[in-house]
């Protein structure tokens, strides 16, 4: 069969994937505060798993955190583990009872991290990132409590994975974790054709929420935060950019709403005192996303702001049916990724990845397993 009548290729796939090694190397984390870069054995695909070869996989601020031993006990649950989870990666072989997954090895993936046990009634409502059974024994959420993918190769449920369009490059779909977040919080609150909206903090989740409300109908988007991150919002479409080092957060919104104030404030900072800037950032009526997590920390909302001018208060966690809808802003150009993606590292190179994430020299690290 020729490539040109294999639907497979036309689907994104790629031709003749190598043999599995017995071994492969992955960043071990065997104590906290230090990642290994060590052989281990090849993970194989269980009943209902497929076997990926991993193309890219960033690095975020939880993994710093799990590294750090922040979450040890829970995220991992135990050492050695294998973190890793905003990756992308190749079919490499399909564990049985996958006949009708519709896969093939050789298509390119991305993985939810989890996918519920599909009986709770949030699960059954498909609001899957709020199961109710988290916490039971046997739950996996990869890359927290179940091995991730900074390494050569992971293994997956076959219904977590999501086939990435063609022109969709693997450092581009290993956004699509975070990206999708962002498409489920456009969802949330609802954003409609001309809306006004304000996104605080331009780190990656910023970014990608600026650029998925402008393809959900935003007209004008303010970005709040300071230093080079804003040239890179302005060119990513940001209609408006407040320096707080300079101006007043919730002036710097007003003065681009014509005193107004936003429709929607999408808050991905994860700092605390946002919030109470966020709800005066906001019209009557209006909305505010949360996004960041603050690390356990509690914010100051002005409670009176909140009732008396009827405005919503919406918690984002992960995302729900969203993969898809980000793959198809990635692959028809509406969202960009190059500005973020820039910074590569060999996965040799893991601890450079993690410096420059810790640095803030880098908005996303992008770690390649391969050479
Ligand atoms: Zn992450
Ligand atoms: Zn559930």
């Amino acid at each position: 069969m020729t490539a040109q009548h294999d639907p497979s290729a036309a689907a994104g796939s790629v031709d003749a994937e190598p043999v599995v090694p017995d071994t492969m190397t992955a960043a071990l984390l065997q104590e906290f505060g230090h990642l290994d870069v060590a052989r281990v054995p090849t993970p194989s695909p269980g009943p209902g798993e497929v076997l990926c070869r991993v193309q890219a996989c960033g690095i975020c601020g939880t993994d710093l955190k799990i590294v750090r031993g922040d979450y040890a006990g829970t995220w991992p649950p135990s050492l050695p583990f294998v973190i890793g989870h905003e990756w992308s990666g190749v079919v490499s072989a399909l564990g049985p009872g996958t006949e009708r997954s519709g896969l093939r090895v050789g298509d390119r993936i991305v993985a939810e991290n989890h996918t519920g046990c599909s009986a709770c009634a949030m699960c059954r409502a498909g609001r899957y990132n709020l199961c109710e059974r988290v916490r039971e024994p046997g739950f996996k959420l990869y890359g927290h409590t179940a091995p991730g993918a900074l390494a050569e190769y992971a293994v997956r449920p076959a219904v977590a994975l999501h086939k990435i369009p063609e022109g969709v490059d693997p450092a581009a779909a290993a956004l699509v974790n975070q990206g999708a977040l962002t498409v489920h919080a456009a969802r949330r609150v609802s954003l409609t054709a001309g809306a006004t909206v304000a996104v605080f903090g331009p780190g990656l989740l910023g970014l990608l929420m600026l650029q998925v409300a402008r393809a959900s109908g935003a007209a004008t988007t303010v970005v709040v935060g300071r230093g080079s991150r804003l040239q890179t919002a302005t060119e990513l479409g940001a209609s408006h950019v407040v320096d707080y080092e300079h101006e007043g957060p919730v002036d710097g919104v007003r003065a681009a709403t014509g005193g107004r104030g936003v429709d929607a404030v999408f808050d991905c900072s994860g700092n605390p005192d946002v919030l109470a800037q966020a709800v005066a950032a906001t019209r009557r009526g209006g909305s505010v996303a949360v996004l960041g997590l603050a690390g356990g920390a509690r914010a100051e909302i002005p409670v009176d702001a909140l009732a008396l001018d009827e405005l919503n208060l919406f918690g984002v966690r992960s995302s729900p049916n969203a993969y898809p809808a980000m793959l198809a802003l990635l692959a028809s150009g509406a969202v960009r990724t190059e500005p973020l993606t820039a910074d590569r590292f060999m996965l040799e190179d893991v601890h450079a990845a993690f410096g420059a994430l810790a640095a803030r020299t880098s908005i996303r690290p992008i770690v390649l397993p391969t050479k």
